[in-house]
Protein backbone atom coordinates (compact mmCIF):
# COMPACT_ATOMS: atom_id res chain seq x y z
CA UNK A 1 0.00 0.00 0.00
CA UNK A 2 1.25 3.37 -0.86
CA UNK A 3 0.08 6.64 0.54
CA UNK A 4 -0.85 7.64 -2.57
CA UNK A 5 -3.34 4.86 -2.73
CA UNK A 6 -4.98 5.95 0.95
CA UNK A 7 -8.67 7.41 0.60
CA UNK A 8 -8.79 11.32 1.14
CA UNK A 9 -9.55 12.26 4.61
CA UNK A 10 -12.91 13.29 4.78
CA UNK A 11 -16.54 11.37 5.00
CA UNK A 12 -20.03 12.59 3.39
CA UNK A 13 -22.99 11.62 5.06
CA UNK A 14 -26.65 12.66 5.51
CA UNK A 15 -28.70 12.75 8.89
CA UNK A 16 -32.59 13.58 8.84
CA UNK A 17 -31.79 16.84 6.17
CA UNK A 18 -28.71 17.50 7.67
CA UNK A 19 -25.42 17.18 5.68
CA UNK A 20 -22.55 16.06 7.12
CA UNK A 21 -18.71 16.01 6.33
CA UNK A 22 -16.36 14.79 8.44
CA UNK A 23 -12.93 16.56 7.56
CA UNK A 24 -9.91 15.72 9.73
CA UNK A 25 -7.06 17.88 10.96
CA UNK A 26 -4.97 14.64 11.77
CA UNK A 27 -4.07 12.21 14.54
CA UNK A 28 -3.19 14.37 17.25
CA UNK A 29 -0.67 12.11 19.35
CA UNK A 30 -0.67 12.56 22.85
CA UNK A 31 1.72 9.81 23.86
CA UNK A 32 2.16 8.33 27.40
CA UNK A 33 -1.63 7.76 28.40
CA UNK A 34 -0.97 7.56 32.27
CA UNK A 35 0.29 11.59 31.55
CA UNK A 36 -2.96 12.61 30.00
CA UNK A 37 -5.60 10.17 31.50
CA UNK A 38 -5.80 10.46 35.73
CA UNK A 39 -8.13 8.14 38.08
CA UNK A 40 -6.98 4.92 37.01
CA UNK A 41 -3.23 3.29 37.58
CA UNK A 42 -0.75 2.86 34.29
CA UNK A 43 -1.16 -0.43 34.26
CA UNK A 44 -5.02 -0.31 34.60
CA UNK A 45 -4.56 2.01 31.63
CA UNK A 46 -2.40 0.45 29.02
CA UNK A 47 -4.54 -3.20 30.27
CA UNK A 48 -7.73 -1.14 29.00
CA UNK A 49 -6.27 -0.46 25.58
CA UNK A 50 -4.61 -3.97 25.14
CA UNK A 51 -8.06 -5.62 25.52
CA UNK A 52 -9.20 -3.10 22.75
CA UNK A 53 -6.10 -4.04 20.10
CA UNK A 54 -4.53 -0.29 20.92
CA UNK A 55 -1.34 0.40 21.51
CA UNK A 56 -0.60 0.40 25.45
CA UNK A 57 1.89 3.25 25.46
CA UNK A 58 1.28 5.70 22.55
CA UNK A 59 -2.42 7.33 22.69
CA UNK A 60 -3.55 9.10 19.64
CA UNK A 61 -6.90 11.14 19.40
CA UNK A 62 -8.24 11.83 15.91
CA UNK A 63 -9.56 15.66 14.68
CA UNK A 64 -13.11 14.86 13.45
CA UNK A 65 -13.92 18.20 12.46
CA UNK A 66 -17.52 18.47 10.82
CA UNK A 67 -19.25 20.67 8.14
CA UNK A 68 -22.54 20.49 7.97
CA UNK A 69 -25.26 21.20 5.83
CA UNK A 70 -28.70 22.48 6.81
CA UNK A 71 -31.39 24.57 5.21
CA UNK A 72 -29.58 27.73 4.45
CA UNK A 73 -26.05 27.32 6.50
CA UNK A 74 -22.64 25.79 5.85
CA UNK A 75 -21.30 25.46 9.68
CA UNK A 76 -17.57 23.94 10.71
CA UNK A 77 -18.00 22.63 14.16
CA UNK A 78 -13.96 23.11 15.58
CA UNK A 79 -11.03 23.96 13.72
CA UNK A 80 -8.03 21.89 14.53
CA UNK A 81 -4.57 22.80 15.58
CA UNK A 82 -4.06 24.95 12.79
CA UNK A 83 -0.10 25.55 11.85
CA UNK A 84 1.03 24.79 15.75
CA UNK A 85 2.99 21.60 15.72
CA UNK A 86 2.90 21.35 19.41
CA UNK A 87 1.43 17.15 19.15
CA UNK A 88 4.24 16.93 15.81
CA UNK A 89 3.45 17.53 11.82
CA UNK A 90 0.13 14.94 11.27
CA UNK A 91 -2.09 17.88 12.72
CA UNK A 92 -3.27 20.85 10.54
CA UNK A 93 -4.66 19.54 7.57
CA UNK A 94 -8.28 20.48 8.32
CA UNK A 95 -7.98 22.84 4.41
CA UNK A 96 -6.45 19.93 2.91
CA UNK A 97 -9.12 17.31 3.98
CA UNK A 98 -11.65 20.26 2.90
CA UNK A 99 -10.08 20.30 -0.23
CA UNK A 100 -10.43 16.96 -0.71
CA UNK A 101 -14.20 17.06 -0.05
CA UNK A 102 -14.43 19.91 -2.35
CA UNK A 103 -15.35 22.45 0.38
CA UNK A 104 -14.22 25.64 0.03
CA UNK A 105 -12.92 27.90 2.86
CA UNK A 106 -15.22 30.70 1.36
CA UNK A 107 -18.69 28.08 1.50
CA UNK A 108 -18.42 28.00 5.36
CA UNK A 109 -20.95 31.21 6.65
CA UNK A 110 -20.68 30.01 10.48
CA UNK A 111 -17.78 28.45 12.75
CA UNK A 112 -19.00 26.64 15.59
CA UNK A 113 -16.35 25.73 18.54
CA UNK A 114 -16.99 23.79 21.78
CA UNK A 115 -14.11 25.38 23.77
CA UNK A 116 -10.80 27.56 23.33
CA UNK A 117 -8.50 25.22 23.81
CA UNK A 118 -6.02 24.65 20.92
CA UNK A 119 -7.35 21.88 18.69
CA UNK A 120 -10.52 23.33 18.43
CA UNK A 121 -9.82 27.19 17.68
CA UNK A 122 -6.32 26.66 16.45
CA UNK A 123 -7.45 26.72 12.72
CA UNK A 124 -10.21 30.18 13.03
CA UNK A 125 -7.15 32.25 11.81
CA UNK A 126 -3.89 32.21 9.69
CA UNK A 127 -0.33 33.49 11.60
CA UNK A 128 -1.12 36.85 9.89
CA UNK A 129 -4.63 37.13 11.72
CA UNK A 130 -6.34 36.53 8.56
CA UNK A 131 -9.50 34.20 9.23
CA UNK A 132 -8.72 31.43 6.86
CA UNK A 133 -13.06 31.27 6.99
CA UNK A 134 -13.79 34.59 5.16
CA UNK A 135 -17.48 34.46 5.23
CA UNK A 136 -18.01 32.65 8.63
CA UNK A 137 -19.52 34.49 11.55
CA UNK A 138 -17.45 32.34 14.46
CA UNK A 139 -19.36 30.91 17.75
CA UNK A 140 -18.33 30.18 21.09
CA UNK A 141 -19.60 30.87 24.65
CA UNK A 142 -18.68 34.38 25.85
CA UNK A 143 -17.31 33.03 29.50
CA UNK A 144 -15.01 30.71 28.00
CA UNK A 145 -13.95 33.56 25.00
CA UNK A 146 -13.16 36.23 28.15
CA UNK A 147 -11.38 33.52 29.93
CA UNK A 148 -9.11 32.38 27.36
CA UNK A 149 -8.37 35.50 25.41
CA UNK A 150 -7.91 37.26 29.14
CA UNK A 151 -4.18 38.70 28.81
CA UNK A 152 -3.42 38.41 32.60
CA UNK A 153 -3.49 34.91 32.35
CA UNK A 154 -0.69 34.63 29.60
CA UNK A 155 2.19 34.11 32.23
CA UNK A 156 -0.21 31.35 33.55
CA UNK A 157 0.03 27.37 33.43
CA UNK A 158 -2.20 27.58 30.54
CA UNK A 159 -0.35 30.38 28.80
CA UNK A 160 0.50 28.75 25.44
CA UNK A 161 -3.73 28.02 25.49
CA UNK A 162 -3.91 31.60 26.21
CA UNK A 163 -2.03 32.75 23.45
CA UNK A 164 -3.43 31.02 20.95
CA UNK A 165 -7.41 31.90 21.69
CA UNK A 166 -5.98 35.33 21.78
CA UNK A 167 -4.09 34.37 18.65
CA UNK A 168 -6.83 33.03 17.08
CA UNK A 169 -10.16 34.72 18.38
CA UNK A 170 -9.29 38.41 18.80
CA UNK A 171 -8.82 38.85 14.90
CA UNK A 172 -12.29 38.21 14.57
CA UNK A 173 -13.76 39.61 17.30
CA UNK A 174 -15.98 41.97 15.18
CA UNK A 175 -17.61 38.76 13.75
CA UNK A 176 -17.89 36.73 16.99
CA UNK A 177 -21.42 36.32 18.08
CA UNK A 178 -21.87 34.05 21.43
CA UNK A 179 -24.38 31.32 22.55
CA UNK A 180 -25.77 29.87 25.45
CA UNK A 181 -26.98 27.02 27.27
CA UNK A 182 -30.39 26.29 25.58
CA UNK A 183 -30.20 28.50 23.08
CA UNK A 184 -30.91 27.91 18.88
CA UNK A 185 -27.76 29.96 18.03
CA UNK A 186 -28.26 28.51 14.71
CA UNK A 187 -31.66 26.69 12.66
CA UNK A 188 -31.75 23.27 13.80
CA UNK A 189 -28.14 23.66 16.25
CA UNK A 190 -29.06 24.30 20.24
CA UNK A 191 -25.96 24.71 22.21
CA UNK A 192 -25.90 22.94 25.66
CA UNK A 193 -23.65 23.51 28.35
CA UNK A 194 -20.83 20.47 29.64
CA UNK A 195 -18.94 22.46 31.77
CA UNK A 196 -15.80 20.92 33.26
CA UNK A 197 -13.34 20.11 30.54
CA UNK A 198 -13.36 24.20 30.35
CA UNK A 199 -15.94 26.27 32.41
CA UNK A 200 -17.52 27.47 28.68
CA UNK A 201 -17.68 24.18 26.88
CA UNK A 202 -20.61 23.20 25.34
CA UNK A 203 -22.03 20.06 23.43
CA UNK A 204 -24.21 20.75 20.15
CA UNK A 205 -27.63 18.90 19.16
CA UNK A 206 -28.32 19.29 15.73
CA UNK A 207 -32.35 18.26 14.92
CA UNK A 208 -33.84 18.44 11.21
CA UNK A 209 -36.72 16.60 10.22
CA UNK A 210 -37.47 14.08 13.38
CA UNK A 211 -33.96 13.09 14.03
CA UNK A 212 -30.95 14.38 16.09
CA UNK A 213 -27.42 14.13 16.96
CA UNK A 214 -24.84 15.46 19.25
CA UNK A 215 -21.29 16.79 18.67
CA UNK A 216 -20.15 16.17 21.33
CA UNK A 217 -16.57 18.33 21.76
CA UNK A 218 -14.10 17.32 24.17
CA UNK A 219 -17.24 15.67 26.72
CA UNK A 220 -14.97 12.86 26.09
CA UNK A 221 -11.46 12.18 24.67
CA UNK A 222 -11.05 8.79 24.34
CA UNK A 223 -13.51 5.87 23.32
CA UNK A 224 -12.52 3.51 25.29
CA UNK A 225 -10.76 5.17 28.03
CA UNK A 226 -13.89 7.69 29.44
CA UNK A 227 -16.31 5.57 28.44
CA UNK A 228 -15.31 2.44 29.76
CA UNK A 229 -14.34 4.57 32.98
CA UNK A 230 -16.18 7.78 32.59
CA UNK A 231 -15.33 8.91 36.08
CA UNK A 232 -11.77 9.22 35.05
CA UNK A 233 -10.20 12.41 33.76
CA UNK A 234 -8.25 14.08 31.72
CA UNK A 235 -5.14 15.88 33.08
CA UNK A 236 -6.46 18.86 31.01
CA UNK A 237 -9.57 19.41 33.11
CA UNK A 238 -10.12 22.58 34.42
CA UNK A 239 -12.59 20.77 37.37
CA UNK A 240 -12.24 17.32 37.12
CA UNK A 241 -14.89 16.34 39.21
CA UNK A 242 -17.76 18.85 37.41
CA UNK A 243 -15.98 17.00 34.30
CA UNK A 244 -16.53 13.74 34.78
CA UNK A 245 -19.94 14.60 36.23
CA UNK A 246 -20.81 16.78 32.59
CA UNK A 247 -19.71 13.34 31.05
CA UNK A 248 -21.88 10.83 32.53
CA UNK A 249 -24.53 13.27 32.35
CA UNK A 250 -24.58 13.84 28.58
CA UNK A 251 -23.53 10.32 27.98
CA UNK A 252 -26.72 8.69 29.99
CA UNK A 253 -28.82 11.14 27.56
CA UNK A 254 -27.50 10.28 24.06
CA UNK A 255 -27.65 6.74 25.38
CA UNK A 256 -30.88 6.81 26.93
CA UNK A 257 -32.67 8.73 23.81
CA UNK A 258 -30.41 6.75 21.19
CA UNK A 259 -28.95 9.87 19.78
CA UNK A 260 -26.16 9.39 17.57
CA UNK A 261 -22.61 11.19 18.45
CA UNK A 262 -20.36 13.02 16.45
CA UNK A 263 -17.16 12.85 18.49
CA UNK A 264 -14.75 14.94 17.48
CA UNK A 265 -11.53 12.48 19.15
CA UNK A 266 -13.04 9.39 18.40
CA UNK A 267 -11.35 7.02 16.03
CA UNK A 268 -12.45 8.21 12.66
CA UNK A 269 -15.01 9.44 11.47
CA UNK A 270 -16.20 9.70 14.83
CA UNK A 271 -19.63 9.10 13.81
CA UNK A 272 -21.97 6.53 15.90
CA UNK A 273 -23.91 5.51 19.26
CA UNK A 274 -22.82 5.57 22.82
CA UNK A 275 -24.69 2.51 24.87
CA UNK A 276 -24.64 1.84 28.48
CA UNK A 277 -21.70 -1.26 29.11
CA UNK A 278 -21.31 -2.27 32.85
CA UNK A 279 -20.72 0.62 35.22
CA UNK A 280 -19.85 2.18 32.19
CA UNK A 281 -20.40 2.84 28.42
CA UNK A 282 -19.38 2.16 25.28
CA UNK A 283 -18.73 3.00 21.55
CA UNK A 284 -20.74 1.30 18.86
CA UNK A 285 -19.08 3.48 15.39
CA UNK A 286 -21.74 3.67 12.87
CA UNK A 287 -21.58 1.77 9.32
CA UNK A 288 -20.55 3.36 6.18
CA UNK A 289 -23.52 5.34 4.56
CA UNK A 290 -23.40 4.87 1.19
CA UNK A 291 -24.97 8.09 -0.70
CA UNK A 292 -26.56 7.78 -4.03
CA UNK A 293 -24.67 9.86 -6.76
ZN1 LIG B 1 -9.85 18.65 22.23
Amino acid sequence: VTAARQPPYYYPFKHGDAEITVVSDGPLPLGNPAANFVGASPAEIAAMLNRNFLPPDDLVLEQNAAVVKLGSRTMLFETGMGTLKLFGETTGRLLESMKEAGIKPSEIDAVVCSHAHIDHVGGVCDDSGHPYFPNAEVFINEEEFKHWTDESRLNSDFGVQVANARKNLLPVKDRLSFFKDGQEFLPGVQAMAVPGHTMGHHCFIVSSAGKSFCLLGDTTHHQVLLLEKPWMNFAYDADPKLSAKSRIRVLDMVATDRIPVMAYHFAWPGFGHVGRDGDGFRYFPAPMQLLKA
